[in-house]
Order: structure tokens, then sequence, then C-alpha cells
């Protein structure tokens, strides 16, 4: 479903994405691990086409990313991101929030935009909440919006950066059952995390980044159990 073939990324001098090629099928989990400044976000950025390529190709579902316009905000859809950062709008209720972005990029009237959010709202756990403000609920409980609102768009995929990592514990959990559940429904998922309990029970791959590349891409059984390179076995002694 989404193929890159020999990505390179430039931030100026900065070679931050080195020749990178990954392939996620239809239905896959790949998680993305590595050391801070690998190029995790940047991958994820650059399959969302936040961020241009200099050199290299990337497909979704055999086609060329498209470079702008009315193409390009579908992509955005179609390709949906999670953050670590809810970016929630503060003054639009959940509901509302889980609307907005179906009404306006999937053309849908309210009642049917609404109507789909409560679906979602109540697959995230949230249907009691959705008149409330994004104030008025917890980190995780936010983020499980986020999620909602991605899942609106009905994406092929989704890609999530970190999408954990600014929540307290207690509220990981919650949002990482939401994630193994949208997995075992089918649904493509590129997961930058350091959650590796979410990476051996969920994963169908591990990809493993360093200095820009990939330097491992196999099963989290594999992976963990022996992983090969010298910075993967250094990495994992640090967070395991
Ligand atoms: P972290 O685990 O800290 O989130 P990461 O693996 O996600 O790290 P990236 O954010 O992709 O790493 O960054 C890769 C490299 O690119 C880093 O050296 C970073 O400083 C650099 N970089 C990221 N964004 C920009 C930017 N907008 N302009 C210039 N350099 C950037
Ligand atoms: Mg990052």
């Amino acid at each position: 479903l989404i193929e890159l073939h020999d990505v390179n990324k430039y931030y100026g001098d900065l070679h931050v994405l080195k020749d990178i090629n990954l392939t996620v099928g239809r239905g896959e989990v790949v998680v993305v691990i590595g050391p801070s400044g690998s190029g995790k976000s940047t991958l994820c950025r650059t399959v969302n086409r936040l961020e241009t390529i200099q050199s290299g190709t990337i497909r979704l579902d055999g086609q060329p990313l498209p470079e702008e316009g009315k193409a390009l905000a579908g992509l955005r859809a179609e390709v949906g991101m999670v953050f670590q950062a809810f970016n929630l709008f503060a003054h639009k209720t959940v509901l509302q929030n889980v609307s907005l972005a179906q009404m306006k990029v999937r053309s849908r009237k309210r009642p049917d935009a609404d109507r789909r959010s409560r679906e979602l709202l109540e697959r995230v756990g949230l249907a009691d909440h959705a008149d409330k403000l994004p104030a008025q609920l917890s980190g995780g409980q936010q983020q499980r919006v986020a999620i909602a609102r991605a899942l609106a768009m009905d994406p092929k995929a989704l890609l999530f950066d970190e999408p954990t990592s600014a929540l307290d514990p207690e509220m990981i959990t919650e949002v990482l059952e939401v994630m193994q559940q949208l997995a075992r429904d089918g649904m493509t998922m590129v997961v930058v995390t350091h959650e590796m309990g979410f990476a051996r029970s969920a994963a169908n791959r591990v990809v493993f980044m360093d200095g820009g590349r990939v330097v491992e891409d196999r099963t989290p059984e594999d992976f963990f159990s022996d992983p090969e390179s010298e910075r993967a076995k250094d990495f994992l002694s640090k967070i395991l």
C-alpha cells in the first residue's frame, strides 16, 4: 500500500533520510523505532507529504504522491496522521472536532458527519464526551479524539508519531488499546513509538532507524530476540 524507493531527504546540507526503502502492505502494522534524530518523524512527514523529498519515489496504492492542490488534500485524508500533540480545536466540542474535516474534505453534510463522528467516538470509548471541550478531557481522551478524527476521513492508512509520549503512564494504556484494536481490525499503520510492548504484540514488522537509514526491518520476534546490528543492540539495552 505504501512504498518508498531510494528516498533521500535533506534539510539544507543535513542528509536526514538516506536511501530509504520500505514497503507497508495493506493491513500491516509497522513500528518504527530508533534514537532521537534518526529521522523517524521526518519519515512519517514525507509519507504524508508534509515534507518534500529530493530523490526517490513514494507510492500510495501504486500511485506517486500528488504534488499539490486538491489531490494533496485528498492524500492527507487518505493517510491520516496522529501526532504527539493532539492539535484539537480548543473552542470546538469533541463532536465538532471530529466532524469538521469530514464536512470540509469529504463534503459530508453535518448530520451525516455527526452520525459518523458518534460511531467513531463510541469506538474509541468516548461516546459520553461528545459535547465536551478538549480542555475538559484528559490527555489520553484527547488523543483518542484525535484518532477518531483521523478515522473519520476513512483513511487507507494511519501514521502515528509518538502518540503516547506526551501522556501520563495511566493514559498510555487506553490509547494503546485503541491502537491495538485498530490493528486487529486491519488498519494499515505506521507507528513511531517507544512502547515496546505495543511493538511486540501489534507489529508485523519493526523498523529500526539510525542516522537516517533503515538499519533493520524484521519481525518483532526476530528483532527483539536477536537484533543484528550493534546499534540496535545498544538502543535496546538502553530502553528495555
Ligand atoms: P525524535 O526521536 O527526537 O523525535 P526523530 O527520529 O523523529 O527524532 P527527526 O525529527 O526526523 O528525528 O529529525 C531528523 C534530523 O533532521 C535531526 O537531525 C533533526 O535535527 C533534523 N530536522 C528535523 N526537522 C528539521 C527541520 N524542519 N529543519 C532542519 N532540520 C530538521
Ligand atoms: Mg520524532
